[in-house]
């Protein structure tokens, strides 16, 4: 090893290990952060191609996330927002479903629409009123409870959860089961509802830019895998061996299994996004667009470009198709999701071109990993190993976030540095 020791070596500079290092660098730690790839971001990522903002997966920001507003600057990373609600297909038309406490202009659309009765509207402000005030679990027999049973036991019409809950849910949660415990749906359904849905102007990767932003640049270094760590030494892929006085495991679920010496859990919930560019929007406004069909490859979509118009190059569109699990297989996807939606958008569709396919098999963790957050939910594997990411939490950026800040609460604790104002 050349040179002194740093006091803190962060494996990992995805969302939860940038949020560590930071919180160590803003009182005066200054760690070192060893990632595996050529950039920052680890799941949030945008690709630059030919002028189109590619996310490695469609994904958005909920600024109704708690450690969002707290962690993140807002306005450098100019947000570009979703229409509050979701545009349901369903028998041949798209209808629209507003949140009417944000959008009061669509308030008799959506209550007097197709997409649910106005039974289900009134359960919905009732479901969304408990989430928000963290009574939910409780109005359901407990935070174990399933989000099917949750929607059950609020006693959502059949309708609306085939045309709108159910595909809604399952882009959220990447899990067609809807399986996920209700203290995940509790927090994520709260967030959806107390702030907009939106992207960064430049990219969800713009967000772990800003987390990166502030750190030192010589003490993050890419392409630096971490094969083993043995008590608070690490050695890298390359042979070469660092030591600190406290380790902390950054990495996703699965690698932090493997260099604790511990079989893998099952593997994470996939997403599969096709991009397409267009010459005109096959429809204009910033929704989401869901498949309230039950059939066909496609789960949801988004013309991204009418979101925020910096995804797509001057003259063009640039669209997201998230698909469902049981999906064609890949060979085939491309070709199934524009049949389907010629029978949406007609021939405009011979127009599109193909971009390409973002399929991620580890989007976001298996739920038997997840565990509800309490204050006291530090990661300490052993003496001076911390972990942290979004699986120690609920598998969001929100969890990430929320994971990295108190873990290098706890290490700042460890090595009596005080707290920062
Ligand atoms: C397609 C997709 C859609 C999503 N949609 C949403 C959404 O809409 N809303 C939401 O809240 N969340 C969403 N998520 C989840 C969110 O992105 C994650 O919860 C969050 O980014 C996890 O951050 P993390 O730091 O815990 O883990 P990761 O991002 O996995 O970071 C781990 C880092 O460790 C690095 N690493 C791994 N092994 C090593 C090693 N041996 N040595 C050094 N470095 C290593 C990796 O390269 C990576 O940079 C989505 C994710 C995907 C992929």
């Amino acid at each position: 090893m050349s040179g002194s020791a740093p006091h803190v070596i962060v494996i990992g500079a995805g969302v939860a290990g940038l949020a560590c290092a930071r919180g160590l660098a803003n009182r005066g730690v200054a760690p070192l952060v060893l990632e595996a790839a050529d950039s920052v971001g680890g799941r949030v990522r945008t690709d630059v191609v030919n002028g189109y903002r590619l996310d490695r997966g469609f994904q958005v920001l909920l600024a109704g996330y708690p450690e969002v507003s707290r962690q993140l600057d807002f306005p450098s990373l100019r947000f570009q927002p979703f229409h509050p609600g979701a545009s349901v297909r369903w028998q041949g038309a798209f209808h629209r479903l507003s949140n009417p406490l944000r959008q009061p202009l669509d308030a008799s659309a959506t209550l007097l629409g197709p997409i649910g009765s106005l039974g289900d509207k009134l359960r919905m402000v009732r479901l969304t009123h408990d989430a928000q005030h963290k009574t939910l679990c409780q109005h359901v027999g407990g935070p174990s409870t399933s989000t099917r049973d949750v929607l059950a036991s609020y006693g959502f019409s059949e309708a609306m959860c085939r045309r709108f809950l159910f595909p809604f849910l399952h882009g959220v949660f990447l899990d067609e089961a809807l399986a996920t415990p209700a203290w995940i749906f509790e927090h994520i359904w709260a967030s959806f509802t107390q702030g907009a849905v939106v992207l960064p102007q430049e990219g969800m990767g713009a967000i772990p830019q800003q987390l990166a932003t502030g750190l030192h640049s010589a003490s993050v270094r890419m392409n630096a895998p971490v094969a083993e760590i043995d008590g608070t030494r690490v050695t890298l892929v390359s042979g070469e061996r660092l030591a600190a006085d406290v380790v902390v495991l950054a990495t996703d679920w699965s690698t932090a299994a493997t260099l604790q010496g511990t079989p893998p859990p099952s593997s994470g919930r996939m997403a599969i996004t096709v991009y397409y560019s267009a010459p005109q929007p096959p429809l204009s406004g910033p929704w989401l667009v869901l498949n309230g069909e039950e059939e066909g490859p496609v789960n949801h979509l988004c013309v991204l470009s009418e979101v925020a118009p910096s995804y797509a190059p001057a003259g063009r569109s640039l669209i997201a198709v998230s698909l469902r699990t049981r999906t064609p297989e890949p060979d085939q996807q491309e070709s199934a999701v524009r049949r389907y939606l010629a029978e949406w958008f007609g021939g405009a569709v011979d127009a599109w071109q193909y971009l390409r396919t973002d399929r991620v098999t580890s989007s976001l963790p298996p739920l038997n990993v997840l565990r509800p957050t309490a204050p006291t939910s530090v990661c300490e594997l052993r003496s001076g190993l911390f972990a942290c990411g979004d699986y120690l939490s609920t598998g969001t950026l929100d969890g990430a976030l929320w994971s990295g800040r108190i873990t290098a609460d706890a290490i700042a604790e460890r090595l009596g540095v005080p707290q920062s104002a």
